[in-house]
């Protein structure tokens, strides 16, 4: 794909989350997070060439290699996996926008010393495992409001801005959907929560419709020429 034929493709992609968020409604805004974890420095520059902004990774090293590689870029980058304990102070050294991971009232303590010492705050999002599968990590929806006020009154360096959760891993729409409506719940019941990031590229349009407001696109932010 050249630059011009990559543009068309993903104004179609675009087009995609226009025409889902419509249906929620004319206010409804959508937020892409390109998801760069299987791509190049090199990739993320053509996407940034085309207007993209924000952009995801899921392990911490790749995410301080990328953003240092494009650090002369006004880019915003979000951290989408799961974060180990002993990679705390790495992540706070890179300084995200947004950290979608937060999985556990016992890492939000660990972060709040963490960014305590160093005098800083980070905003992030509680992960809700929705569909409650052991291979996800997040709290489960029982326990999310709960936990969610807990971090909120003991990690005063914490901004939780609301919620993310990965759909089901099934091929029945209908418990991709439930999954989603779960995790949408939780995020109306929240106060001053702004953020409810849900969908990914096999399923971000009915995740819109069930009110996300921050898809992360990977694979098809990054068709295979471009990578
Ligand atoms: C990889 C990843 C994505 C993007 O996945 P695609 O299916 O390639 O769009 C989104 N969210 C998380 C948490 C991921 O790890």
């Amino acid at each position: 794909m050249n630059n011009l034929e990559y543009k068309i493709y993903i104004d179609d992609v675009i087009r995609r989350v226009e025409k889902a968020r419509i249906k929620v409604s004319a206010h409804h805004i959508v937020k892409i997070i390109a998801v760069s974890k299987y791509s190049t420095s090199d990739a993320i520059n053509k996407l940034y060439n085309i207007g993209q902004r924000a952009f995801g990774e899921n392990k911490v090293q790749d995410l301080k290699l990328k953003s240092k590689e494009l650090e002369e870029l006004p880019l915003e980058w979000h951290f989408i996996g799961n974060l180990q304990k002993n990679k705390i102070n790495n992540l706070l050294d890179i300084d995200p926008t947004l950290f979608h991971g937060l999985d556990s009232l016992k890492l939000a303590l660990e972060l709040q010393k963490k960014l305590f010492t160093r005098d800083m705050t980070l905003d992030a999002l509680l992960q809700i495992n929705s569909a409650n599968e052991l291979a996800k990590s997040g709290v489960s929806i029982d326990d999310a409001l709960n936990i969610y006020e807990k971090i909120t009154q003991e990690c005063p360096n914490i901004n939780l801005r609301g919620v993310m959760s990965i759909g089901a891993h099934s091929d029945d729409e209908t418990l991709i959907k439930e999954s989603f409506i779960k995790t949408h719940n939780i995020y109306k019941q929240l106060k001053n929560a702004d953020i409810c990031s849900m969908g990914m590229s096999g399923d971000f349009e009915l995740a819109i419709e069930c009110g996300s407001n921050m898809v992360r696109l990977g694979s098809i932010m990054f068709p295979k020429e471009t990578t």
